[in-house]
């Protein structure tokens, strides 16, 4: 690799530190001391450098990681940009060669990409193409289960290629093994399936914990990009088969031109609406952004989405449009259920007449039929479980068409694809420490600072204030001005927090819209005079909404406790702030409340 990003190439302050030691000690021999005072420098000079080695290794390696990730995501942008030809997979062989390199070093590398249930080599690094020319394994080999399994024992897609067991490896691989001294398999898939793999030879090196998060994010990441090509290469056939329906549509009913027109452009925005879903990064707000399109595309007023409960399979209305749900007991499609093997059987769109024809009456179907529900699908969820989408009766009454079920499996596809998208940038954000709406430190973070923090406190005697802050009736402010508006009033808020605490104060998002700061060196009376000024800071503060022209007005309530009279460590403390911040809420919200005693807390509480 001539140039390669992933390489470290940053200056180690290390270097600078070593540079300076090396001038001191320069001084120390030139300058007019005694010998005895000499030693003396000299020795301060070593126990300095030994401890900054020991702080600077620490503190660099969490922003390495951060870093790293975010050079892998401009690389993968760069490289799907840089590409105009269609599956063209050899492109990320090439970039996993280059980053494994960058982080692991790589003397050899064997790119295999399945397609059409083979897989096949499709790009060597230091490797002649005669080595593996011809090679194709069969998709359902053992060594794939085998890899599946490994991943999720394991939670790694790189092993050591011993590890995966010599009776589960072809014949052939082995033999191309040993000749080209591979040594590690990495392993490009999301769990269920396995797009791509890479043997690699590198020197024998134990990977640290580090690296294999990385590797896993990147495995991950680029298995997704497989996926989109393969999405992408199904919506093309699709199209190919709507538009052979279109000229079908064309020749028999020569006069209706206006329909084809219609046909065509909703195709096109069926496109630009699989985009909007393909971006969300938070769940809540594709499944509005979903619930809207499906309600533009399909002209339909009714929708209802049943989604798996916490840690259940057992299906419940999850969202709905225009759908009146006290009707509807709560267990009514459980798992187990005729209708629920139905659902989780079909891959097309079904209608539901189609259902009731073959299953038995229930409560359900009559609840479905009594709203006008007239088409279902089973929505694919990135755990394995699934869900179920049912859309009611189109406005003009029209019937749904071949097409619709082709667009509604389409629009469901492109949602299961962003729930997997999103469940992987919470994977990413949980690994790193900022929040990336608000650039503020994340819950990760602030557990770890806190519990430093507390260390701190107790070690030199002093005490430290907790404050945890939620705005008041934000979802009021959502549901009247959208998420997006929602979204750009926490940016708002995180750049305002940062300019109203102190320089030792650690602000961070606690979770959606609750904040908290860490208050080194704080008692009781101090932090109420700051919860005040922040409470009213944030109530006089405008927010711009970059949509409409006026501004808004926003309140918070917030929670207090001190270290260590409410509590000796973070889970109490944290605790007892929040036993405060509920008693705010339940006083009338927009004040501050320091948290006095347990049992006022759990009195307030009832
Ligand atoms: P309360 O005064 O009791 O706190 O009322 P509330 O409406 O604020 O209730 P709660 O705190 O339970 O609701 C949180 C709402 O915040 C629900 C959710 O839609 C919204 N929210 C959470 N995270 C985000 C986010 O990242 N962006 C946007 N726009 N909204 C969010
Ligand atoms: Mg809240
Ligand atoms: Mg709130």
């Amino acid at each position: 690799m001539n140039f390669n990003p992933f390489k470290s190439k940053d200056i180690s302050p290390l270097v600078v530190f070593s540079l300076l030691l090396m001038l001191s000690i320069a001084w120390v021999f030139w300058a007019q001391i005694e010998l005895g005072v000499k030693i003396i420098f000299l020795g301060l000079f070593f126990i300095l450098g030994f401890i900054y080695n020991a702080w600077n290794k620490a503190s660099q390696k969490s922003f390495e990681f951060v870093r790293k990730v975010k050079l892998l995501n401009q690389k993968i942008f760069e490289v799907k940009a840089g590409t105009k030809k269609k599956s063209n997979y050899s492109r990320w062989g090439k970039f996993t060669t280059e980053f494994l390199d960058g982080l692991i070093g790589v003397d050899a590398l064997l790119f295999f990409v399945e397609n059409k249930n083979k897989f096949k080599p499709i790009y060597g690094y230091n490797l002649s193409r005669s080595a593996y020319q011809g090679i194709s394994l069969e998709s359902n080999l053992k060594l794939f289960s085998r890899l599946k399994s490994l991943v999720y024992s394991t939670h790694k897609t790189i092993f050591e290629i011993e590890s995966v067991g010599e009776d589960h490896i072809p014949k052939e691989l082995k033999e191309l093994s040993d000749q080209a001294g591979f040594n590690l398999l990495f392993q490009i898939g999301d769990g269920p399936e396995i797009f791509a793999f890479a043997l690699i030879k590198t020197e024998d090196k134990k990977l640290s914990e580090f690296e294999f998060n990385l590797i896993l994010w990147a495995g991950k990441k680029i298995a997704k990009e497989f996926e989109i090509e393969k999405l992408k290469e199904e919506l093309q056939s699709k199209k190919r088969r709507m538009k052979s329906y279109l000229s079908l549509v064309k020749w028999k009913e020569a006069t209706s031109e206006k329909e084809l027109k219609k046909k065509v452009f909703d195709l096109f925005s069926l496109f630009q609406e699989t985009e909007k879903l393909y971006n969300s990064l938070d769940e809540e707000r594709l499944f509005f952004i979903l619930i809207d399109t499906l309600q533009k595309h399909f002209d339909t007023t009714k929708i209802l989405v049943f989604l798996p409960e916490e840690k259940t399979p057992n299906l419940y209305p999850k969202y709905s449009k225009n759908i009146e749900l006290e009707n509807l007991s709560p267990d009514s499609l459980l798992k187990k259920s005729d209708l629920y093997f139905w659902v989780q059987n079909k891959a097309e769109p079904f209608f539901i007449s189609e259902v009731e024809k073959k299953l038995k009456e229930n409560k359900l179907l009559e609840f479905l039929r009594s709203n006008q529900l007239l088409l279902g699908s089973k929505l694919n969820l990135p755990d394995g479980r699934f869900g179920m989408v049912v859309l009611g009766k189109k406005d003009k009454n029209e019937d749904y068409q071949e097409i619709d079920l082709s667009s509604f499996s389409i629009l469901l596809s492109m949602t299961s694809l962003s729930l997997k998208n999103i469940k992987q940038f919470k994977t990413i954000e949980e690994l790193s420490y900022t929040d990336s709406m608000t650039s503020l430190y994340n819950y990760r973070y602030f557990y770890q600072r806190l519990n430093e923090e507390i260390f701190r406190a107790k070690r030199f005697e002093r005490k430290l204030a907790l404050v945890i802050f939620d705005i008041d009736q934000f979802k009021i402010y959502n549901d009247s001005f959208g998420h997006q508006a929602g979204d750009g009033l926490l940016k708002q808020l995180g750049s305002h927090l940062l300019k109203v605490v102190r320089s030792i104060d650690v602000v961070c998002r606690y979770g959606g819209e609750e904040f908290c700061v860490i208050m080194p060196e704080t008692d009781s009376k101090e932090c109420i005079r700051f919860m005040e000024r922040l409470r009213k800071s944030i109530e006089d503060y405008e927010f711009k909404d970059e949509y409409l022209d006026h501004n808004h007005h926003i309140t918070v309530s917030l929670g207090a406790a001190i270290y260590p009279q409410d509590a000796k460590n973070a889970d109490k403390l944290i605790w007892c702030a929040d036993m405060a911040l509920l008693e705010a809420k339940n006083e009338g919200r927009n004040r501050s409340i320091i948290y006095e005693r347990e049992e006022a807390a759990v009195k307030n509480t009832i």
